[in-house]
């Protein structure tokens, strides 16, 4: 089933009547089958998307389609969906069967048919030996599975998960992950998963949505867009540790940091936003063009090697293989050309990626990336003792 999302706004208005845009015009197409990751910080409206397709809030603008129906102003139990949420709120005095069957018995299906479509899909997610236990006598993981048994056994056309694997414990997230997986690529259902965890959504998902202030930021297959990201948001966003970012300028197809040339960079002259990802420093080879520093800290890390060194005023990491170093701290590295990001100062957007925006889509990303920029100026609450510190300082000195 096709999820069609076209200009969809949901704004709050609280009891000051202060607004939240929390869904900003947001259009998407879900691919009908796919597994679809909708990932950003916290408070960018993942979960508030997810109720908008779930029924749970109306939209203030813009339409909802299921395949070619409108689903709009539909009753969420009319919609034909599965919901789990992050608490999976099973029924503490039923049993793991009476739990799975419950929303069969509310629509009425016969009980052998509703038992055997129970056994079935308890089976296909691994708990069906345990059908006569209840939620306490189950682990978190188990627990998880009948919450997902309940939400497929209806054959929902969709299956939407928020956060569905956030208590668990590390060990079994990571194999929860690779069974929601499985059991969407068995049933085929589209699924719409709700994370603010980056290696979570990227491990599971045939496409992304990385969401920002009720706003798409960017979607795509998980590697592209870590390869490509189209705005310095993004970039920032996946990673980790995360890219190693600063201003720089191109002049004759050369990269330099203030006078200082560092490597080669086809593009056209001017300042930018640079980006280099940890991992795509090489240890250079013989005459390669390459930037030498010093390093300030070395540490292996298994199979690679984190290296942090200081370049002009940036503090920045490179990743590399072990066996390129051999316990020197002064090292050259290299970067190909592909691997370097170019940003446009004011809008933050990937130069390889404005041309193909409008003159609306740039002016918004661009008072997004302005939002951040002032954002991020902010003092913080750590900025702000410190300033605290200073001033009781300097009146000391000026009452002496
Ligand atoms: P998290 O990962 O923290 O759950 P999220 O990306 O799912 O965040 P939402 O829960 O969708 O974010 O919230 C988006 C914005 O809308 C936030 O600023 C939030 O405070 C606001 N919001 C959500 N629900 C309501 C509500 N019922 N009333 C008012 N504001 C709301």
């Amino acid at each position: 089933m096709e999820i069609r999302l076209e200009n969809l706004t949901k704004i709050f208005i609280d009891k000051q009547k202060n607004e939240t845009r929390a869904i900003d015009n947001l259009n998407v197409v879900i691919e009908s089958g796919k597994l679809v990751g909708l990932l950003g910080p916290s408070g960018c409206g993942k979960s508030t998307t997810l109720f908008a397709i779930a029924g749970l809030h109306d939209p203030t603008e813009g339409r909802i389609y299921f395949g070619e129906d409108d689903v709009t102003k539909l009753s969420p139990d009319k919609r034909g969906i599965g919901l789990v949420f992050q608490n999976y709120a099973l029924y503490p005095h039923m049993t793991v069967k009476q739990n799975i069957m419950f929303p069969l018995e509310n629509l009425k299906i016969p009980r052998e048919e509703a038992l055997e479509r129970t056994q079935d899909i308890a089976n296909l997610v691994g708990i069906g030996a345990l059908l006569e236990r209840k939620p306490a006598q189950l682990s978190g993981g188990q627990q998880q599975r009948v919450a997902i048994a309940r939400a497929l056994v209806k054959m929902p056309r969709v299956l939407l998960l928020d956060e569905p694997l956030s208590n668990l414990d590390a060990r079994l997230r990571l194999h929860m992950r690779e069974e929601i997986k499985r059991i969407q690529r068995e049933t085929g259902i589209t699924t719409i998963f709700v994370t603010h965890d980056q290696e979570e959504a990227m491990s599971i998902s045939d496409q992304i949505i990385i969401m920002e202030t009720g706003k798409e930021m960017q979607r795509g297959r998980p590697q592209d867009i870590y390869n490509y990201p189209n705005n310095i948001f993004v970039a920032k966003f996946l990673g980790n540790p995360p890219i190693n970012i600063f201003r720089g300028t191109v002049k004759n197809n050369y990269l330099y940091y203030g006078d200082q040339k560092i490597l080669p960079k086809v593009a056209p002259d001017g300042e930018y936003d640079v980006g280099i990802r940890p991992e795509d420093f090489r240890v250079a080879e013989g005459k390669e063009d390459s930037i030498n520093i010093q390093a300030l800290d070395v540490s292996v890390i298994g199979r690679d090697t984190m290296i942090k060194f200081v370049y002009g005023e940036s503090e920045v990491r490179a990743l590399v293989e072990s066996e390129s170093l051999n316990n020197v701290t002064e090292i050259n590295l290299t970067v190909k050309d592909e691997k370097i990001h170019l940003f446009d100062i004011e809008t933050g957007l990937s130069l390889a990626y404005m041309p193909q925006l409008t003159e609306e889509q740039i002016k918004m990303y661009g008072e997004h990336h302005q939002m951040m920029l002032a954002r991020d100026a902010e003092p913080t609450v750590d900025d702000a003792e410190a300033q605290l510190v200073q001033k009781k300082k300097r009146n000391k000195k000026s009452n002496k």
